[in-house]
């Protein structure tokens, strides 16, 4: 009986599982999907911004078309939930001799359901560029496997992989050009999303995520810069997050704006004040970044495919979508949050905030100054309330505002967690 049941069982399954899944259509496996993604990307010879845009074998023409055909098999997946925008437009910098030249960025928007948050978007973007040793050169054979094929297929993966998702906010997916001709596409990536009317949420570049090169720590590396005093930013909150929402045993924090000498295209937004975090491979060789491929005195140059790991892709594009899908459905953070209490015994913090109905409450953060990570020193639950009240108090008895820093975020009913916010102390002068 038991057998015969689990039989029938197994039937439905089939008969479910072919309704979503066609026989011969099943989806590959992710790191699979990153080699084949990588692969066509490489074979396009190089993918210089000042490459050809109308040759379909070589350049970075060829470079959009893999990207384009791509994301467009997932909005019809999708049923055209997701939508391909491919953004053509012209700049200029000293690496295009400031003569202007034209660029193409390719997005695909999954809008969000949320009314309240619909114009906040979410964003994971790697470039699609690629350059050999000489940054100017055109011609020349740049395959670009790791910087950044690699980035270029985790925003692909993320894109199939949350495609059939909902979530409150917009995701936007993009592989941008001209990061190596001075962060072109990464700048305009962020004009265009200003123009649309959306707001950045949260923003991940993924550059060089392809390769582990023996490293034992197979962590991804999640750059934030610290801001003006050098102890938070809008960036290194949303990198705790990021943390706190896939493990320290999945990403490694490194609290720097990005690598020595190196720039990433979540500088443009970090510039503008937004929460923009890199993502990069534990250790990277720079024997095989920005190099023409050649040999020389017996060591083997160039960006090639045979020096990437696929699983580690993989690995980086769970974590973005893990990240993703997180942070699109949480309630907005705090809009201001503002510490009193200086020269008493106790702290007070002021918060003021949109109202969302689907907000349970706040959570009350603290560190020690030392201290790297926040913990949660209280909860404020705000769920029964109907009122659009906007602003709360908490007063922290016997905690003094000077041995802490302090920070506020929203916690929804589904648990989701905003980004934090600091509780900085309103300016005023000192006492003489
Ligand atoms: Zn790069």
């Amino acid at each position: 009986m038991r057998n015969k049941c689990l039989r029938g069982l197994s039937i439905l399954a089939l008969l479910a599982a072919s309704l979503v899944a066609p026989a011969g259509a099943a989806s590959p496996e992710p790191s699979e999907d990153a080699r084949a993604i990588v692969e066509a990307l490489v074979a396009c010879g190089t993918r210089h911004s000042l490459s050809s845009w109308t040759d379909t074998k070589r350049g970075v023409g060829c470079g959009r078309d893999v990207v384009v055909r791509r994301l467009e098999a997932v909005e019809n997946e999708s049923g055209k939930r997701m939508r391909v925008v491919v953004d053509k437009f012209e700049t200029s910098a000293p690496r295009t001799k400031n003569v202007p030249v034209p660029m193409e960025n390719i997005y695909a928007i999954l809008p969000g359901t949320d009314p309240a948050l619909e114009r906040t978007a979410f964003v994971v973007s790697g470039h699609y560029d690629s350059m050999p040793s000489d940054i100017m050169d055109p011609a020349t054979d740049a395959p670009g496997a790791d910087d950044d094929a690699s980035g270029t297929a985790v925003s692909i993966l993320a894109a199939r992989a949350l495609a059939p998702t909902r979530a409150r906010a917009a995701l936007v997916f993009a592989a941008v050009a001209g990061e190596e001709q001075g962060l072109l596409g990464g700048k305009r990536l962020l004009e265009w999303l200003t123009k649309q009317g959306y707001t950045v949420g949260g923003m991940i570049t993924c550059d060089i995520v392809g390769a582990t090169n023996g490293s034992p720590d197979r962590r991804v590396r999640v750059f934030s810069e610290g801001g003006p005093d050098g102890i938070d930013s809008p960036g290194r909150q949303m990198a705790r997050l990021v943390e706190e929402i896939n493990g320290e045993d999945k990403v490694r924090l490194v609290f720097r704006l990005d690598r020595f000498g190196r720039g990433g295209d979540h500088r443009p937004f970090v510039e503008a004040g937004l929460p923009a975090v890199r993502f990069t491979e534990p250790l990277e060789d720079y024997r095989h970044e920005h190099q023409t491929p050649r040999v020389e005195n017996g060591i083997e140059y160039g960006d090639l495919v045979k020096f990437m790991d696929f699983d580690f892709v993989a690995k980086t594009a769970a974590v973005v979508q893990k990240t993703l899908a997180e942070m699109a459905n949480a309630p907005a953070p705090p809009r201001k949050a503002t510490l009193g209490g200086a020269v008493t015994p106790s702290a007070v913090v002021f918060l003021e905030s949109e109202w969302d109905a689907e907000r349970a409450g706040f959570e009350i953060l603290w560190r020690e100054t030392t201290e790297a990570r926040w913990s949660v020193l209280r909860t404020i639950d705000t769920g029964n309330r109907t009122s659009p009240s906007s602003t709360f108090e908490e007063t922290l008895s016997s905690i003094s505002t000077d041995n802490h820093y302090f920070a506020a975020r929203s916690v929804g009913k589904n648990g989701k967690k905003s980004i934090a916010v600091p509780a900085v102390a309103a300016a005023r002068r000192p006492p003489a």
